[in-house]
C-alpha cells in the first residue's frame, strides 16, 4: 500500500480560507460540505453522513450507541477475521468481543456461526459487528432482520468499503438503518490522514451519534449521553473534499488492476464478490495449501515486491483478544493460514502488477502441479 492522500501543498486557497474563517473544527462549513457532498456523492443522496476522526472511534460511538438502546453490556458478535480495531472499539463500548467464523468463499462473517453464536448466548449479545472483508458487501437484509427479531444492535465495520458496489449497482450501505462505518486512513483505498465516516438512514440515530461525538453535547450544551471528542478537523475534511473529487478515478483505475489481477493469476484462489465491485485496498489471495507463506513473502522481497498477510494472526489468535470466547473458527484459520496481500496502489500500473504477477507465478513453480 502506498499511501496517496490529496497534497496540501495544493491547496493554499483552501487551507488561507479556514484560517480566515478562523473556524478549524466542531462541525465547521467545510466538514458541513463534506458530509453533504459525501451523502451525494456516494451514498446516492440517502440519509446522512456524520465524519469522525478516524473509523475507530466511529466504531467506539456506533456500538455503544447500538447498545444503549438494549442493553449497556454483554457481547459484540464479530468475525474473528478482521482488523484488531473492531474488537477494540467494542471493549472501549464497554461490551465484549465474541468471535465467528467466516464464509470459506466471500471471507465475510458465517451465517450458519452467527446463527449457532446467536442461539448459543442468547440474550446476552447486545450488538452484531459485521465486517464487509475487505471491501466485500454484506447481505445488509440479514443484519435488519436480525435486529429485528432478536432485539439486537447492529453496528457495520465498512472500513474498507467505500466504493464498493452492489449486485444492482447501487452504494454498499446507502440509506441502511443502522450505523455502517468507513474509514478515510491514509492506508485505505478513500486516502487522506486520518478520518472516518458513520453513513445512517436512521436521521434520529445520527443525530444521536454526532452528540456523541461532540461529549454527549446536547443544544443547550448538557450532556444527556455518553460521549468523547471524535470531531474531525475542518483540514480534514478538506482532504476528504479532495479526495472525493478524483475518487472516481482512484476507484476506475484499483478496479482494473483487480480484474487484471484475477486474469493473470488463475491458479489462486481469489475472494468471492458478494456486489459488483470492490475498490481494493490491497489484492488479498489464498495460496494452495501446502502452506510455505515465509518463504513466498522473502522470496517476493528479494525482487523488490512487499506483500503482507492481513489477516492473520486473525483476532482470537492475538493475546488480547485469545481469552474472549468463539465459536469454531475451522474457515478463519484455513484462509488466515493462506491469505496472502499483494501490492495495490493509485500509482501502480498494469506493468508493475504483471511482474508482481510473473515473480509470484515463478515462485510458486512446481506447486500447482
Ligand atoms: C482500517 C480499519 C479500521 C480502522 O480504521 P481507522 O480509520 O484507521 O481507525 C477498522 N476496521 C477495519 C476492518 C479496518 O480495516
Amino acid at each position: 500500500m502506498r499511501p496517496s492522500p490529496p497534497r496540501l501543498s495544493r491547496l493554499v486557497a483552501e487551507l488561507k480560507a479556514i484560517e480566515e474563517s478562523g473556524v478549524f473544527t466542531n462541525f465547521g462549513p467545510v466538514n458541513a460540505r463534506l458530509e453533504q457532498s459525501l451523502t451525494e456523492k456516494l451514498f446516492g443522496g440517502k440519509g446522512g453522513c456524520l465524519t469522525v476522526n478516524n473509523a475507530t472511534t466511529g466504531l467506539m460511538l456506533a456500538i455503544r450507541e447500538a447498545a444503549l438502546e438494549r442493553k449497556s453490556e454483554g457481547y459484540a458478535l464479530m468475525p474473528s477475521f478482521t482488523f484488531a480495531a473492531t474488537a477494540h472499539a467494542a471493549v472501549w463500548a464497554g461490551l465484549t468481543p465474541l468471535f465467528c467464523d467466516i464464509d470459506p468463499l466471500t471471507w465475510n462473517s458465517s451465517a450458519e456461526s452467527e446463527d449457532l453464536l446467536l442461539e448459543t448466548f442468547k440474550g446476552d449479545i447486545a450488538c452484531i459487528v459485521p465486517y464487509g472483508c475487505f471491501g466485500n458487501a454484506l447481505d445488509l437484509n440479514r443484519y435488519q432482520r436480525l435486529a429485528r427479531e432478536q432485539q439486537i444492535g447492529v453496528v457495520i465495520d465498512a472500513a474498507a468499503s467505500l466504493g464498493t458496489l452492489n449486485s444492482d449497482g447501487t452504494a454498499f450501505g446507502e440509506g441502511f438503518p443502522h450505523a455502517i462505518v468507513y474509514s478515510m486512513h491514509a492506508t485505505k483505498t478513500f486516502s487522506t490522514f486520518e478520518g472516518g465516516i458513520v453513513h445512517c438512514g436512521d436521521e434520529a440515530r445520527l443525530d444521536r451519534l454526532r452528540s456523541m461525538a461532540n461529549f454527549g453535547f446536547n443544544v443547550e450544551r448538557e450532556t444527556k449521553m455518553p460521549g468523547l471528542n471524535a470531531k474531525l478537523s475542518e483540514i480534514g475534511a478538506l482532504l476528504g473534499l479532495a479526495k472525493l473529487e478524483e475518487f472516481d478515478s482512484v476507484s476506475a483505475h484499483r478496479g482494473q488492476l483487480a480484474d487484471a489481477y484475477r486474469r493473470q493469476l488463475p491458479n489462486f484462489t481469489f475472494q468471492k464478490m458478494v456486489g459488483r465491485r470492490i475498490v481494493y485496498q490491497f489484492m488479498p489471495l489464498l495460496l494452495p495449501a501446502p502452506r510455505r507463506r515465509h518463504q513466498v513473502l522473502d522470496q517476493l522481497s528479494k525482487v523488490g515486491i512487499e506483500a503482507r498477510h492481513y489477516f492473520s494472526p486473525h483476532l482470537h489468535e492475538h493475546p488480547y483478544f485469545s481469552s474472549f470466547p468463539a465459536a469454531p473458527l475451522t474457515e478463519t484459520k484455513r484462509v488466515a493460514e493462506q491469505v496472502l496481500s499483494l501490492p495495490m496502489s493509485d500509482q501502480m500500473t498494469l506493468s508493475d502488477l504483471g511482474f508482481v504477477a510473473q515473480s509470484l507465478k515463478s515462485i510458486m513453480g512446481d506447486d500447482f502441479e
